[in-house]
């Protein structure tokens, strides 16, 4: 037995005015400081107050969410006693609202306590999720990635009733958004696409989804990096993209390019989406080497190939994989995050216990010996092909 969710999806121009249309008396809204500062948590709070909306603004959560600034949030939450809960931000701020929406409905909980078996029963308020970045997906996924401050881990938990009751993908939240930030979220939502799609909890609803997210990851990146601030249409195809991405993934799960990503970015402070997507062309190198997954169905779906040869058609979509990376400017190697080799190399251990406790691990298409785990941190310290 398996199941498909999603939130309601409003997407494209003007799809912010669906705020209007929202029955309810109090909302609480959850987002960072530099959207504060942009005025764009203003804009949402006008929107909302415009419609009769009561709102309260907790504006702490940090990149990669602290589990003490959820149960801050929390709290806040507590007191103000909101209908509507409104994640507004990138992935950070969207999964912070998940976590403090949980613990809102269940006071006794913790955020650690957030799990697959948790009954939680949903019953105080419903949950709008407003991205401003164009990569994690958040707002379609029962996904909530916190960071374990004190440990250096990240700790990704969820449930299937945490997806958000609604999700408004606006382009005109993310055409300010900086490149940097823009490439590597969008290559998040790329590492979303191909390992939602080659894991081994893929299945017929989740396919569709990462395929076409791919494509379209492919096809407009490189124009929201350039000029995002006019492509109006390039943000508007990455904002679906991420969220399509999302649903794949989500309804399915990720691979080796998470787990890696997820304990290096953890232990060296380095964004998600940038460290995830590292990972990924020599990943698929490895389960390529290994004759696992079904990179050639990608590589046939985004125009690179019609040949029917699987190896070969892998092999082309790592190469585009590296030339996208190049055309946004990506580090494409540990050693290029200038980590120092003895810096790494202390790490080394660390990076791999936790890369094979992460929930994503498992379902990789191959599955590294732990030797062979070590040998590919190294191989992508150094940017090397993977040849094993
Ligand atoms: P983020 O939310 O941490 O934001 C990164 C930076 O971009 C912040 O400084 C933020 O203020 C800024 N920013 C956001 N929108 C902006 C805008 N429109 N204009 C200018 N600046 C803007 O980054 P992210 O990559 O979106 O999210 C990363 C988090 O999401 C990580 O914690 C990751 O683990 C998590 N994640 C969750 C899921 C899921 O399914 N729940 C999936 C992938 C990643």
């Amino acid at each position: 037995m398996w199941y498909f969710k999603s939130p309601e999806v409003v997407f494209g121009e003007d799809s912010l005015s669906h705020l209007q249309q929202i029955e309810g008396s109090r909302a609480f809204i959850v987002t960072d400081p530099t959207l504060a500062l942009l005025g764009v948590a203003g804009h949402i709070e006008g929107l909302l107050q415009e419609a009769g909306f009561a709102t309260e603004l907790f504006a702490e959560v940090e990149p990669e969410p602290s589990l003490q600034t959820v149960r801050r949030g929390a709290e806040c939450a507590l007191a103000f006693a909101p209908d509507w809960i409104i994640g507004l931000g990138g992935g950070s701020p969207m999964d912070a609202a998940k976590a403090i929406w949980a613990m809102y409905e269940r006071p006794e909980l913790d955020a650690t306590d957030i799990n697959p078996m948790t009954n939680l029963n949903f019953s105080k308020a419903r949950m709008i999720a407003i991205p401003t970045t164009s990569g994690t997906g958040s707002e379609a996924t029962w996904a909530v990635v916190l960071t374990d401050t004190e440990e250096k881990r990240k700790f990704s938990t969820g449930s299937r009733e945490i997806v958000p009751t609604i999700a408004i993908v606006d382009p005109s939240l993310t055409t300010k958004l900086p490149p940097r930030i823009t490439a590597d979220t969008g290559l998040d939502a790329l590492t979303h696409a191909v390992e939602g799609y080659v894991c081994s909890w893929s299945n017929d609803f989740s396919d569709g989804l990462c395929l076409k997210a791919a494509q379209l990851v492919f096809a407009y990146l490189e124009r929201a990096y350039t000029d995002g601030e006019n492509d109006v249409e390039a943000r508007d195809k990455m904002g679906v993209a991420a969220t399509i991405a999302g649903l794949g993934f989500g309804n399915s799960n990720l691979g080796l390019a998470h787990a890696m990503g997820h304990s290096f970015g953890a232990h060296f402070k380095k964004p998600h989406g940038r460290c995830v997507s590292l990972f990924l062309p020599y990943v698929t190198e490895f389960s390529i080497n290994g004759g696992a997954g079904r990179y050639g169905d990608i590589a046939r779906f985004v125009g690179l190939t019609t040949d029917s040869d699987e190896e070969a058609g892998g092999r082309l979509l790592v190469q585009r994989m590296r030339d996208l990376e190049s055309a946004v400017a990506q580090p494409q190697s540990i050693a290029s995050f200038e980590i120092a080799p003895a810096d790494f190399e202390d790490a080394l251990e660390r990076l791999c216990d936790h890369a094979e406790q992460d929930t994503q691990f498992f379902t990789a298409p191959r599955i590294p010996e732990r030797e062979e785990l070590e040998k590919l941190f190294q191989y992508v310290y150094e940017g090397r092909p993977i040849d094993f």
